[in-house]
């Protein structure tokens, strides 16, 4: 069985935002030399998450809404969590959307769904964060 580990790094200038990942996870597939296995995803900052869906806009603006009305960011006073840190909205949202995916990787191609692709969910930006991809098969 082959292993592979590879870190990706993200520092998004904006507090919150969805970047489609999907290209570098294809990238340690090929890089992996694993033609069957399974490949994980996974945040490693707990308010980021890793999560599949569709690259449209104005889903990724209803998530934004959706997520906003469950966990709002303010009054940063409503959370117990705040005062040192303003982001307890950022753990609830990341907490909502997920640690991570994995995914099934058949003949070299991760093999998705109908309009799947991989995100990187950033809730609490301006800083550089780190995603896992942990690749196993032969
Ligand atoms: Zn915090």
């Amino acid at each position: 069985m082959k292993s592979y580990r590879k870190v990706l790094s993200f520092h998004l200038p904006t507090r919150r935002g969805f970047v489609n990942i999907t290209p570098q996870v294809e990238a340690a597939v090929a890089e992996s030399g694993v033609s069957e296995g399974l490949v994980l995803v996974n945040a490693m900052n707990i308010t980021a998450s890793v999560f599949i869906n569709d690259d449209e806009h104005g889903l990724h603006s209803d998530m934004e809404k959706w997520l906003e009305k469950l966990a709002p960011e303010k009054p940063y006073d409503m959370y117990a969590h705040n005062g040192y840190e303003d982001n307890a909205d950022a753990h609830l949202k990341r907490t909502i959307m997920g640690r991570e995916v994995v995914v099934a990787i058949t003949q070299g191609k991760l093999d998705f769904g109908t309009w799947e692709q991989i995100f990187y969910g950033e809730f609490d930006g301006k800083r550089t964060k780190r995603v896992l991809i942990k690749i196993i098969g032969e």
